[in-house]
């Protein structure tokens, strides 16, 4: 059986995360293996509590798992703080780990941030991201708020988030902004378009050295999309495990997250910011 693992926080609602990386894997028929990073206490309605988990802990569960299975793909969620980027970093650099996929979680759609305490720290782990996990990546999958921040902190290594405005067209993704992580990175980049106003079910995926290409699936009009980023990146990374190339990767996990959520639109769980259903 192909496995993933999952390196991801854990959400007590269980529709982001580690949860929602399991159910994904395990509809799509891929082994799931974990290594919590943190812990997030939280319901639709907010984020109460995070807390990390320490540096032994992390290292510990790395060890764990590389002791005794070599994962086909990785797939990457919430790393909340520089610590935690560069023990991942280390142990994939040295377990040689292939089709790694990160979501760079940076904040909760439930409210909250999940990268960081302060400014500075967030800055750290970000600019530590970048520099160290970026270039062992086979795909990096930021929404367009997520990309605008990361290239700035590319740029100018100062972060910027409070002048970006969480709705913006995709459509006007400068060029800039494009081109500077993935020509320099050399590192392909989907760009998802759901948060965008223009082509919120659009995402495009830009690759060194090629002309971007668009995904387009069909947008279904939801309340419940917590979990939707978690769940597309392990499913890319679920498809790359079972060999799939990357552009049929993400083709396929685009058509499985709609499929969740029109399951999530009749799940009666939550009145609002529900799950998607993957099962
Ligand atoms: N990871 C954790 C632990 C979370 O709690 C969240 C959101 O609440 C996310 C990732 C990102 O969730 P989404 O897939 O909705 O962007």
């Amino acid at each position: 059986m192909k496995t993933v693992l999952s390196i991801a926080g854990s959400d007590s609602s269980a529709g982001a995360g580690i949860q929602a990386d399991l159910k994904t894997c395990s509809a799509i028929g891929v082994y799931c293996i974990t290594v919590i990073t943190a812990i997030t206490a939280q319901n639709p309605a907010g984020l109460k509590l995070v807390e990390y988990v320490g540096k032994s802990m992390l290292e510990a569960q790395l060890d764990s798992i590389f002791e005794s299975i070599n994962p086909d793909a990785v797939k990457i969620g919430m790393l909340p703080n520089s610590d935690a980027v560069e023990i991942v970093a280390r142990y994939l650099k040295k377990n040689k780990s292939k089709k790694i996929v990160i979501d760079p979680v940076l904040s909760a759609t439930s409210g909250g941030s999940l990268t960081g305490g302060s400014k500075t720290e967030r800055r750290q782990t970000i600019e530590k991201m970048i520099l160290e996990l970026f270039p062992l990546a086979e795909l990096i999958t930021p929404n367009l708020k997520e990309y605008k921040i990361l290239s700035d902190s590319f740029n100018t290594l100062q972060l910027k988030e409070d002048n970006i405005a969480p709705n913006d067209n995709l459509s006007d993704l400068r060029s800039e902004y494009i081109e500077d992580i993935y020509d320099k990175l050399n590192v392909p980049i989907l760009i998802k378009g759901g948060h965008s106003l223009d082509s919120p079910a659009t995402d495009i995926l830009y690759k060194p050295g090629q002309k971007p290409y668009s995904f387009t699936g069909n947008w279904i009009e939801s309340r419940h999309t917590h979990g939707t980023g978690c769940t597309l990146s392990s499913a890319i990374a679920s498809y790359l495990a079972k060999d799939y190339d990357l552009n049929e990767s993400i083709k396929m996990a685009k058509q499985f997250v709609e499929k969740s959520i029109s399951k999530g639109l009749n799940s009666n769980l939550y009145n609002d910011n529900g799950p998607l259903i993957q099962f």
